[in-house]
């Protein structure tokens, strides 16, 4: 058999994975929903056609979303997570004994209910008795929010459908007002290398600026993603991701990790040139 499967990264680039079996295909409300058997990379999750999670790759994306707040503040309790649908975000918050809340806010319940049959790896752990799952649009909801959470997660899709409202100001202000004075907002960043992700990039960077007296920026290679060069944003009221680097507490927990270790955590915020202009410019 000779299947592939093939997303756009660019209008000029494409990107194709050898796949075994096409094990599940649907349209939800929101979105339609897609899961491969790949060769190379395990089991696959694609909304819209764009690759969200793949069994080989996600440790990556998911270390770096999760435990590069968590090293900067260990003392987070009460979390918020926004999208995240496949659940590898809430199976890393769920291995900090310290955290006692984590509300997870996803649009699409069918997106949940797929992951939890098919990727079980990343979804195993949304039946935490800490997690309380929210099946409603991560906009709206922050909106209500004030002074509730240390650390929110934007673990979402692209800029455009169900996810274009996660990128605007309206949100990142709601965000603001939702943290508490220590609060510190992490979200997936888009990619600098093709210029369609790069414009996401600098709006999403702009926007943050303007509402969070500390916001960075840093970095993961992920094989999946367009380029393989990706961006996550580190934004805070208080803490700065480096300076305030809690290296020796997040070492003790003793959490095994493939990817992120706290000299990484370090040299994620060192980023390249052009990076660093893109962001000048956006600012
Ligand atoms: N790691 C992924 C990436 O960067 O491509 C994101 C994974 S996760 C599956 C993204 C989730 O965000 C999807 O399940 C989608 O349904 C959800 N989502 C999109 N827009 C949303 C919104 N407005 N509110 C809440 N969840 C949303």
């Amino acid at each position: 058999m000779n299947l592939w499967y093939t997303e756009d990264h660019s209008p000029h680039v494409r990107f194709s994975f050898r796949v075994e079996e096409h094990l599940y295909t649907a349209t939800s409300e929101f979105q339609k929903i897609d899961v491969f058997q790949s060769t190379e990379f395990g089991r696959i999750l694609t909304l819209d056609g764009y690759v969200m999670v793949t069994e080989k790759d996600e440790f990556i994306y998911h270390d770096m979303i999760v435990h590069v707040p968590l090293a900067t503040s260990p003392a987070i309790e009460k979390v918020l997570v926004i999208g995240a649908g496949d659940g590898g975000t809430v199976r890393e918050l769920t291995r900090y004994p310290n955290i006692k809340q984590i509300d997870m806010v996803e649009i699409d319940r069918q997106v949940v209910e797929v992951c939890q049959k098919f990727l079980p790896k990343t979804a195993a752990q949304l039946t935490d008795p800490r997690v309380n799952l929210y099946f409603e649009d991560g906009l709206k909801f922050v909106r209500q929010q004030e002074n509730a959470y240390d650390l929110i997660i934007v673990d979402s899709t692209d800029p455009f459908g169900p996810g274009e409202g996660l990128f605007t100001k309206e949100f990142y202000g709601n965000c603001y007002k939702a943290l508490n004075d220590e609060g510190i907002l992490v979200n997936q960043h888009e990619s600098p290398f093709y210029a369609e992700d790069a414009r996401g990039m600098q709006r999403a960077h702009k926007s943050i600026m303007g509402f969070f007296p500390i916001s960075k920026v840093y970095q993961a290679h992920i094989p999946t993603y367009p380029s393989g060069h990706w961006l996550f944003g580190f934004a805070s009221k208080k803490y700065h991701p480096i300076e305030d680097l809690q290296a020796d507490i997040w070492n003790e927990l003793g959490l095994k990790t493939n990817y992120y270790n706290t000299k990484l955590h370090a040299g994620s915020f060192a980023l390249p040139n052009y990076v660093k202009e893109l962001l000048i410019h956006a600012e």
